[in-house]
């Protein structure tokens, strides 16, 4: 049976049948229905403003490379200028091949690229030298933890170097919702209750950050990228299977085949979501070591290298991390500050 016409320009035959609406549109109108969705959220949100500095943090998978096509579309319209910024976390055998791909999408989209490495950063340490530390540990199924965590700060750090003013991730509606569902699922009212918005306004002196593709499913994301023939690398990431967020993602997916609109509305969930005044987590001061915004006396970027420097891991996560914070007290003998001549120093 033939394809029925595309329901919007009447004249191609429908391509696909949107997830979300069921409407049947031919490539072509998808993907302009796709960029207006991502403007009108940019805008409904004053995510930029005219005159912004974006950084979009491209790992050179499908969703960034998506957000960069989308936004470099967008940017004569927004007023807005691009840089892409690459983080290698020293992943053998996995981040030289996706580095690969941001750099020849540079180079087709003609976007400055800068790239910041672990090993740089954070003195020596790399993702795969965390591994090996915290399997020594026994605590192997924690790589995403640490690696998150400094992930974050790299991605900060490489957009104050180009002059960025604002930071854009490509974190999509189904990552979201697992990050909802994980949240519940460790009791994570703190994170939670910042989870839900579009992005954080850039407390403590860090950029505003924000994540234009928050609604757009996954299935979208991969079929704007199909229907626009770009080029990106979709190889998972060689600690990926470790990590807590396959137990959400494949819980959403049951979800999501009993319920459709499981993931939107788990999304939408988390931005309505209201902690009592008693459940919130205290404000954030400042990192006794960077400066950085933190919860406790150290952040989570300096606490965790700290234990991975001590060669106890275990100290920077989960329970362990209380034991850390009172060692870090300035001033008593576990103090980072009054540590012996540590391997690493953030350079942040
Ligand atoms: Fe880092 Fe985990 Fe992502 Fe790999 S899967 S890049 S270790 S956060």
């Amino acid at each position: 049976m033939p394809a029925p016409p595309c329901t919007s320009c009447h004249a191609a035959r429908a391509a696909l049948r949107r997830p979300r609406s069921g409407q049947a549109l031919c490539g072509a109108c998808f993907c302009t229905a796709f960029e207006a969705e991502v403007l009108h959220t940019v805008l409904a949100g004053r995510l930029l403003p005219p005159g912004a500095v974006v950084a979009v943090g491209a790992s050179g998978g499908k969703d960034s490379t998506v957000l960069a096509h989308v936004l470099r579309e967008l940017a004569p319209r927004l007023g807005i200028s691009l840089q892409l910024v690459a983080v290698d976390e020293g992943i053998g055998g996995y981040r030289d091949a996706a580095l690969a791909a941001v750099r020849r999408q540079a180079a087709r989209w003609e976007l400055p690229l800068t790239v910041v490495a672990y090993e740089d950063l954070f003195g020596g340490w790399t993702m795969d030298a965390v591994a090996r530390s915290t399997a020594g540990s026994g605590r192997s199924r924690s790589c995403c933890t640490f690696c998150g965590v400094l992930r974050r700060r790299a991605l900060e750090e490489g957009a104050r170097r180009v002059g960025a003013t604002h930071i854009v991730t490509g974190h999509n509606a189904d990552d979201m919702a697992e990050t909802v569902l994980m949240n519940f699922l460790r009791g994570d009212a703190g994170r939670l209750a910042r989870g839900g918005s579009l992005g954080s306004p850039g407390e403590g002196g860090a950029l505003p950050r924000c994540r234009p593709l928050q609604f757009a499913s996954q299935k979208e994301v991969v079929l704007y990228a199909h229907f626009r023939r770009l080029d990106y690398f979709s190889e998972e990431c060689v600690y990926a299977p470790e990590a807590f967020r396959g137990h959400a993602r494949d819980l959403l997916k049951r979800l999501e085949a009993a319920r459709p609109s499981a993931v939107l509305d788990l999304v939408h969930s988390a931005e309505r979501l209201a902690l009592a005044a008693s459940a919130r987590p205290p404000r954030p001061g400042a990192c006794s070591r960077c400066g950085a915004l933190a919860s406790r006396a150290l952040c989570q970027a300096c606490a965790l290298l700290d234990g991975l420097n001590r060669g106890r891991p275990r100290l920077a996560i989960g329970k362990g991390r209380r034991g850390l914070d009172e060692e870090a007290t300035p001033g008593t003998p576990g103090d980072p500050a009054q540590t012996p001549t540590p391997k690493a120093v953030p350079t942040f």
